[in-house]
């Protein structure tokens, strides 16, 4: 039995890896198609964005019947603001993007952008107007030119190479023998976890959405990584009124939310400001007692 479990055990862990990977490509393989089983209501209008504000109303779900993963949850992320989420892994942080972006249907409840069901909305103009920075940015197997140019397909060389900059990986690229004609992704040059993610950025910065969803890195980038990949967000994708989610695995990473959602059990079980969730005493509070203990905020009392 020992012998059998070791390699079941082994590709059990594959398995999860691998569908991980299909669903970023999932996020990746849409931002330039319509290949979901969500389609466009025979009346659905264009998305009317005024301020991007998103709001779930009692919205049920879950990936099988017999497991849900929301109950009833509601929460409203206001215009232009940042609101992160954050609770224990498998509560459904990255879950909420893919319901906003209609790669999965609520079994009950909607979902409003601006006030309107998106559900009524063309699947097309919802989705022109959401970015997303995955935890594990998929790239293909091509050159760094075409990779980042996917946010937004008609952009020029140079358009292209001024969000690398503002990303702060221009000079990555261009320090690679072949500078942006350098291919990556499969069977290409390995870069960074930092890297991959500021190349998102880029994309992202392409697209200039009003919708930002940002799901952090969980594969643990080192403290300086973090705090430069950080302050680039800061600088570039939040220098403007941009309405933007942050899924966050380090608390450090929202201490300057304008709100925080605590998920736990498909429902919000606290929300607030990090002064307001500290003084509250309970979840988000013993979570970062927690992560302090952990020695993961090293980095902040470093800067
Ligand atoms: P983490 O912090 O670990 O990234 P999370 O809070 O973002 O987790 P989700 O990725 O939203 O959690 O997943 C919520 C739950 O749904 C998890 O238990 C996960 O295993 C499960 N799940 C996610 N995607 C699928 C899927 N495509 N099919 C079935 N179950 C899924």
């Amino acid at each position: 039995i020992f012998q059998l479990s070791l390699p079941l055990n082994f590709l059990g862990s594959i398995y999860r890896e691998l569908r991980q990977n299909l669903l970023d490509l999932e996020v990746l393989f849409n931002l330039q198609t319509d290949n979901t089983p969500a389609k466009d209501k025979e009346d659905a209008k264009p998305l009317a964005l005024k301020g991007g504000s998103i709001r779930f109303e009692n919205v049920n779900f879950g990936y099988h019947p017999d497991r849900p993963i929301f109950r009833n949850l509601s929460f409203t992320v206001p215009a232009g603001k940042k609101v992160a989420i954050v609770g224990p892994s498998g509560c459904g942080k990255s879950t909420v993007f893919r319901l906003l972006y209609r790669f999965y249907d609520p079994s009950s409840g909607r979902i409003f952008i601006d006030d309107q069901d998106i559900h009524g909305i063309q699947l097309q103009s919802l989705r022109e107007s959401i970015g997303v920075v995955p935890q594990d940015t998929p790239l293909f197997h091509s050159d760094i030119m075409h990779n980042v140019r996917y946010g937004r397909l008609n952009a020029t060389d140079d358009e292209v190479k001024a969000a690398a900059m503002k990303a702060s990986v221009h000079d990555t690229v261009m320090s690679l023998p072949e500078g942006y004609k350098t291919t990556v992704g499969e069977r290409g040059l390995m870069i960074s976890g930092g890297e991959k993610q500021r190349l998102a950025i880029a994309r992202v910065l392409l697209k200039d959405p009003p919708i930002l969803f940002f799901d952090e890195a969980t594969s643990a980038l080192d403290a300086h990584t973090e705090t430069e990949l950080m302050r680039s967000v800061n600088s570039t994708l939040l220098d403007k009124a941009r309405t933007s989610i942050f899924i966050a695995h380090r608390l450090r990473t929202v201490v300057e939310a304008d709100l925080i959602i605590v998920l736990k059990d498909g429902q919000v079980a606290e929300q607030g400001t990090h002064e307001e969730l500290l003084r509250l005493g309970s979840l988000y509070h013993n979570l970062w007692v927690q992560q302090a203990s952990d020695n993961s905020l090293e980095s902040l009392a470093e800067s």
